[in-house]
């Protein structure tokens, strides 16, 4: 493949993608300079005129902002602004970065779950299509209409094979002083935001699959890269609805890559919420005709604080298996802040139960709904069940089999695969310790992004009958590469 000496990207902007632009070149001042100066010229000549995001400008910075180094000219007049650019043959277009560095660029995009994370989508889209991926991306709103995309990759033809499961967006930065966009490296540790949860594991599988040659594959390889996991795991429903490519064939095993300390995880709890709602009547206190929904509501209140004290102490309701084994009982209370000289009409109460195997939840539930009832209260529940896999499945006993651990462990927060578990067997594993994800100064060790490497390349192999799999690299010969 030949490269130009230079090439142009000509594209169609608007203040906010100016805005956009200020943000991905921040170390460039005299860019920053001149994308500034277009922006504000945009928004004297109209400022009413900013559109929506659109995809090809994205798409191409991305391309711009990775592999070459830019200058920019702007021309208010036409609404147009160029990228000119100078190709080194030493930065050509399909080079890879290695997962150091790929971690590092993922963690300079912020991609926090309130913001749109179409930047990063687009960033890995750029990868993933000079790695030989066909991609699905799919575009949804999220409640606040903040515009949103999950990707699903694939590599290699057939059906069955093995996925990775990730996720792109983060918990927000915290109050603290960091720099959580600013990725650096210190004392073998990545720090930034999203470097344990989990960019470096997202990292590790674009990598791993990056390097695979789809031709030796005799069953496909896939990423499935979700949005909004972090606030509700709604990209990751949307993917189940909407993705093509999964409703043709699932991978038959998969991994969800959160952070394990690279242990294989086999099962986790599941959740469950119950709504209980007492109607009252509102009126101002002064005239006594109120009916408090609080005072309706308590008696069943403290029917719940007794059988809080019944889940932690009667061993039907825990598992052993678990750490803490209790169902983690909770209950907040919602009189929608009512005023004290204003008698409250409608106070819900919602609890939530985390569940796990063999915790007779069912007869949990019942308890709660039947106490409601007793009352005269409203009543409903919704429920996920807990992740597990089965202790033969051929995707926990490769995972043993090449990290050497002797039985999967179970966790104690929840994960994506408690949706995608219905359609594929799936184990929990990932780079990291999952005490430092969502923490200020979060960070990962680099030593297990690499290891991260190296295991999801083994399993990619083992599960997608790689032909050459008795090659395969062990952790050891790729760190010496
Ligand atoms: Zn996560």
């Amino acid at each position: 493949m030949t490269f130009p000496e230079s090439i142009s990207v000509q594209l169609n902007c608007t203040p906010s993608h100016a805005e956009y632009l200020i943000k991905i070149f921040p170390r460039k001042p005299e860019l920053r300079r001149t994308i500034w100066g277009y922006k504000e010229s945009l928004f004297q000549a109209n400022p009413a005129e900013a559109s929506p995001w659109c995809g090809s400008v994205y798409s191409g910075v991305s391309a711009v902002r990775k592999f070459m180094t830019p200058s920019i000219v702007f021309d208010p007049a036409q609404r147009t602004c160029y990228f000119e650019t100078k190709l080194k043959r030493s930065e050509q277009l399909d080079k890879i970065p290695n997962t150091l560095e790929l971690a590092k660029e993922l963690i300079r995009i912020d991609s926090t779950s309130r913001r749109s994370n179409l930047a990063i989508i687009d960033y890995i889209q750029t990868i993933l299509e000079k790695s030989g991926f066909v991609l699905e991306r799919l575009l949804y709103a999220d409640e606040n209409g903040t515009s949103k995309a999950n990707l699903v990759a694939k590599k290699g033809k057939g059906r069955g094979g093995f996925g990775i499961f990730c996720h792109s967006d983060t918990v927000p930065p915290g109050e603290e002083e960091w720099k959580p966009f600013d990725p650096k490296v210190e004392d073998g540790r990545l720090i930034g935001r999203g470097s344990c949860d989990m960019k470096g594991a997202l990292a590790a599988a674009i990598v791993a699959g990056a390097n695979i040659d789809p031709a030796e594959l005799s069953k496909p390889y896939y990423i499935v890269i979700t949005a909004d996991e972090e606030t509700g795991m709604w990209g990751a429903m949307h993917v189940i609805a909407e993705s093509g490519i999964l409703k043709q064939s699932w991978p038959e095993n998969g991994v969800v890559a959160e952070p394990t300390s690279l242990i294989p995880i086999r099962a986790h709890k599941g959740a469950v919420r119950i709504f209980v709602t007492a109607q009252g009547k509102a009126a101002h206190t002064s005239t006594d005709k109120g009916i408090s929904a609080n005072f309706l509501i308590a008696p069943f209140l403290a029917e719940m604080a007794e059988l809080a004290d019944l889940f932690r102490s009667d061993k039907r309701f825990m598992n052993d298996k678990f750490h803490p084994p209790t169902n983690g009982f909770n209950m907040v209370i919602d009189d929608g802040g009512c005023n004290p000289n204003v008698t409250p009409a409608k106070t819900v109460c919602t609890m939530s139960l985390r569940t796990m195997p063999d915790d007779s939840r069912d007869m949990a539930i019942d308890l709660i709904l039947k106490a409601a009832e007793k009352y005269g209260l409203e009543g409903r529940h919704l429920a996920v069940e807990p992740f597990s896999v089965s202790a033969e499945s051929e995707i926990l006993q490769a995972a043993l089999d090449i990290t050497g651990c002797n039985a999967g462990a179970t966790a104690h927060y929840g994960t994506e695969a408690l949706f995608y578990q219905d359609y594929v067997n799936l184990i929990i594993f990932g780079p990291g310790d999952i005490n430092q994800a969502h923490t200020v100064g979060e960070w990962i060790d680099i030593e297990q992004i690499r290891a991260a490497e190296s295991y999801y390349t083994q399993l990619i192999k083992r599960c997608c009958r790689f032909q050459r799999y008795a090659d395969c690299k062990s952790h050891k010969d790729i760190e010496q590469d």
